[in-house]
C-alpha cells in the first residue's frame, strides 16, 4: 500500500552571534509556524506558511521531537530523508551534529535507535555509510581514513541509485558509532584539505540501515533507511573568492543546488499537469550527484523533512529569502510512500546491491 504525503518543511532560526553583524530584531518575525522576512533592498515583507517554525530560543531537544516519530516509522521500515538547507554559518551542521555538550539530530537518531533496538524481543541490525559530495564527486568517508575513495553512482536493477562498492559499516552500540563516526569526520577533513576546500562547501549524507530479521525462519526481511544530509551552504559562492579553484568548486556548489531546485521545480510542474491529466514530466534527477542520492527523498518513497536554518543578521537577508522560497516550493512535493506491512514482512526498501560490507569483524579497543 502506498499513500501521497509531502516533505515537512521547518525552518530554525539561529541565536544571534557575533560574526551576525548589526542584526535588525524585526527583520524576521515568526508567529506560530508563519514567518516573514523584510528585504532591505526592495522594503518589502515576504510572508511563508510552513509546517514548524523554531525560533531562536528553540532548543536541540525541542528540534529532535519532531524527528522521533520519523525514526520510529524508520525503524517500522518506512524510508527516510531528513536534510538541513541553509546559508553557510546558518546551523546546519549545529541542527545535524551539534556537539558533545549539545547533541543535535544525528546522535539524538542513532541513540534513540539502540534504545529501542534494546526493547525489541527480536532485534534489528543496523549499520551506516558515509558519504560527501564534495565538486560533484562521491567520497567514501569510511574505511582507508588517508586517502577518501571517490565513487561511482549506479542504478540498481530496482531503478535505484547507489554508490558503487560504497563501504555499509555494521554497528552493535552508540559506542561504536562514535569511534568509526569521529574517525569519518577527521577523513572528511583530510578531503577537504587535499582537495583545498572547506567542510561547508560539501555536501555529507549519512545513511544508516535497520535491518530486521524475517519473522517466517528468515526468509523475508524488512528494511528501514534513515537518510541525514548536511548540504552545503546555499549562499552565492559566486560572489566569494577569486581563485580559480574556489570558482571552481562554486560552480559545483552551485550546480546541485541549482539542480536541486530545478528537480523540485519540474515535480511541481509534473503534480500541477498532473491534475490536468496530461501525461509524464521529465525530471533532471540525473544532471548533479546530489539530486542522484537524494532521487527517494524527491517525488520517490521517502518520508522527508526538510530543516532551513536562517542567520538572523542584516546581512543574510537576501539568503533568508531565498531560503524561505526554497522551502516554500519543496513544501509542495508529495512523495509516495510504500506503508510496511507487518504481517507479511513485506522488503520496503532492500539494502543497495552494488555495496560490499565493511570488515565486520569491526571491533572496539
Ligand atoms: P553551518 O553548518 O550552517 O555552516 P554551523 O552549524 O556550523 O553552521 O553554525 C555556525 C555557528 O553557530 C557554530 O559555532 C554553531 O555552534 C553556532 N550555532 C548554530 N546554530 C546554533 C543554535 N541553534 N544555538 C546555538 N549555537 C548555534
Ligand atoms: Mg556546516
Amino acid at each position: 500500500m502506498s499513500i501521497s504525503k509531502s516533505i515537512a518543511c521547518h525552518v530554525r532560526l539561529r541565536p544571534t552571534c557575533p560574526n551576525d553583524g548589526f542584526v535588525n530584531p524585526d527583520a524576521i518575525k515568526i508567529s506560530g509556524n508563519s514567518i516573514s522576512a523584510m528585504n532591505k533592498e526592495n522594503d518589502k515583507r515576504y510572508h511563508f506558511d510552513l509546517d514548524k517554525c523554531h525560533d531562536a530560543p528553540s532548543t536541540q531537544e525541542e528540534v529532535f521531537e519532531c524527528v522521533k516519530p520519523m525514526i520510529e516509522q524508520a525503524i517500522a521500515g518506512q524510508n527516510t530523508t531528513i536534510f538541513t538547507y541553509g546559508v553557510t554559518g546558518s546551523g546546519k551542521t549545529h541542527t545535524m551534529q551539534g556537539n558533545q555538550s549539545d547533541p543535535g539530530i544525528i546522535p539524538r537518531t542513532i541513540e534513540s535507535i539502540f534504545r529501542k533496538q534494546s526493547e525489541t524481543p527480536n532485534p534489528f541490525s543496523v549499520s551506516f555509510s558515509h558519504v560527501e559530495i564534495l565538486k560533484d564527486e562521491v567520497y567514501d568517508l569510511l574505511g582507508d581514513r588517508s586517502e577518501p575513495k571517490k565513487r561511482d553512482i549506479r542504478t540498481s536493477a530496482e531503478g535505484q541509485n547507489v554508490v558503487a562498492d560504497l563501504i555499509i559499516q555494521p554497528i552493535n552500540s552508540v559506542t561504536e558509532f562514535d569511534i568509526i563516526y569521529d574517525a569519518a569526520a577527521k577523513t572528511r577533513k583530510t578531503a577537504s584539505t587535499k582537495l583545498n576546500s572547506s567542510s561547508s562547501r560539501s555536501h555529507a549524507i549519512l545513511t544508516i540501515y535497520l535491518q530486521h530479521p524475517g519473522s517466517d525462519a528468515g526468509h523475508t526481511t524488512q528494511h528501514g533507511k534513515i537518510c541525514l544530509t548536511d548540504l552545503a551552504g546555499s549562499e552565492n559562492n559566486n560572489l566569494t573568492g577569486n581563485d580559480k579553484e574556489r570558482m571552481r568548486e562554486s560552480s559545483a556548489i552551485n550546480t546541485s543546488l541549482t539542480t536541486l531546485g530545478k528537480v523540485i521545480d519540474a515535480l511541481n510542474e509534473k503534480a500541477k499537469r498532473g491534475h490536468k491529466g496530461s501525461g509524464t514530466a521529465f525530471i533532471p534527477y540525473r544532471d548533479s550527484k546530489l539530486t542522484r542520492l537524494l532521487q527517494d527523498a524527491l517525488g520517490g518513497s521517502s518520508q522527508g523533512l526538510l530543516i532551513c536554518c536562517l542567520a538572523p543578521g542584516e546581512k543574510f537577508a537576501r539568503d533568508t529569502i531565498n531560503t524561505l522560497q526554497f522551502a516554500k516550493k519543496l513544501k509542495s512535493v508529495e512523495n509516495r510512500l510504500t506503508v510496511p506491512d507487518h504481517k507479511t514482512r513485506r522488503v520496503s526498501a532492500p539494502l543497495p546491491r552494488a555495496t560490499k560490507a565493511a570488515n565486520p569483524a569491526f571491533k572496539v579497543h
